[in-house]
């Protein structure tokens, strides 16, 4: 039995851990679950795996949750503190890191600390804090699998493989909604046009943040921690068809690539029984119903936002939270109808142009850059 905590159960990667954990019940037991506001699909949860402990945003959410209630009830903790608890609950083996965004660091960073594997679906954790969190990854000794598609599929084609063989690690993008549509139409389109992906069912921000390809940029800078790669050997390769989920390139010419259905399901269950196999629940992949699989290079003038990635990790080690955190803002205000698709990438630009870049000796330090960043952003932006 693997006993798990899963951050952000509610959440789209959460939910699919759950369908994965209901799959074996004699393989997981979870310990505990965390949410936002969705607690109607927190309560079921509750129901079906009974778990010691949840976390919720607020002590006025957690009240509610307790009265939901009727039968089993665990622990009910809120806020941050409630975050850090589930955790590193003692009995916890596993960390299911699946919150979105920044607010997914600090529980992140206290699990590691407890000593606990974890399965990391929460990005911006490695974007914010790459060098502080692969440090204490190594003096904890725990493990960190990816749970990003592309990042798995990077993983597996290492597998077996020497590190000093590598030449280039090649990431592959959808592309999003937006790939074929003429420049000079990107500044109308609408919140639901963004929110249309072709090829993945995913959260509201990974999805404006697949429409932008910052969604690659940060997994560049994802890829550049998790597998200690120079960044000079991070590529991204445009493949709409979202078959091949990302290839290592070896000094003999050699490339290794990790090939399936889109479906976030079988990067999580290799994450979560690595190094063995279970069934997934994911559809086969049979390549003689594909029409052809294409390639090609990310247009910068389409996609400014994976230029600011790369620029982040060259202009210093605050460089890519701050990007991280405008982008954050960024998003939510495309969201709320409060600027436009473009302005998304411009807005992340200024508040980066703003900035003087420095080390980060701490994870308290990246987070009063990641405050830094959403003021500044916000008032760059004229928003409140
Ligand atoms: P989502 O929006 O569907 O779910 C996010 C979860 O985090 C929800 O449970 C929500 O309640 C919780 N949450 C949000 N803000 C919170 C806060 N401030 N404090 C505590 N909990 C909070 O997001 P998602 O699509 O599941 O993505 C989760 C993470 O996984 C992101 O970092 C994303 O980049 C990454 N990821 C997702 C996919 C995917 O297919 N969805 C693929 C690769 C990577
Ligand atoms: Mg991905």
């Amino acid at each position: 039995m693997k006993r798990l905590t899963i951050l952000g159960s509610t959440g789209s990667i959460g939910v699919s851990t759950l369908d994965i954990v209901a799959a074996h019940r004699d393989r997981f037991e979870v310990v505990a679950l965390t949410a936002g506001n969705n607690l109607d699909l927190l309560k079921q949860q509750i129901e079906t795996f009974r778990p010691k402990l949840v976390s919720v945003l607020t002590s006025e959410r957690a009240a509610e949750l307790d009265r939901m209630l009727t039968g089993y009830k665990p622990e009910i903790h809120h806020g941050v503190a409630g975050l850090i608890a589930a955790a590193t609950t003692g009995e916890t083996e596993m960390v299911v890191a699946a919150i979105v965004g920044a607010a997914g660091l600090v529980p992140t960073a206290a699990a590691i600390k407890a000593g606990k594997d974890i399965a990391l679906a929460n990005k911006e954790t490695l974007v914010t804090a790459g060098r502080l969190i692969m440090d204490l990854v190594q003096e904890k000794r725990v493990r960190l699998y990816p749970v990003d598609s592309e990042h798995s599929a990077v993983f597996q084609s290492l597998e077996g493989q020497s590190r000093k063989d590598v030449k280039r690690i090649i990431l592959t993008a959808s592309g999003g909604p937006f790939l074929n549509l003429p420049l000079d139409r990107l500044a109308q389109v609408s919140i639901s046009d963004a929110l249309n992906h072709p090829n993945w069912s995913m959260g509201q921000k990974i999805t404006i943040d697949s429409a932008t390809m910052m969604n690659k940029g940060l997994e560049v800078i994802e890829a550049r921690w998790l597998f200690d790669t120079p960044v000079e050997q991070v590529d991204v390769n445009i493949h709409p068809q979202s078959i091949i989920h990302s290839m290592v390139e070896y000094v003999d010419g050699c490339v290794m690539a990790q090939l399936g259905v889109p479906d976030m399901k079988a990067p999580i269950a290799y994450a979560l029984t690595y190094p063995e196999r279970i069934s997934s629940g994911v559809k086969p992949l049979d390549l003689t119903e594909l029409s052809g699989l294409s390639f090609f290079r990310p247009d910068y003038r389409r996609f400014p936002a994976l230029k600011l990635a790369y620029r982040s990790l060259a202009d210093g080690e605050s460089m890519p939270a701050v990007m991280n955190a405008a982008n954050e803002v960024a998003v939510e205000a495309f969201l709320k109808g409060k600027i436009g698709f473009i302005d998304i990438a411009v807005s992340i630009e200024r508040t980066m142009d703003a900035h003087s870049p420095h080390t980060l000796s701490s994870i308290d330090e990246v987070l009063s850059v990641d405050l830094w960043a959403r003021n500044k952003s916000r008032e760059l932006l004229g928003i409140a």
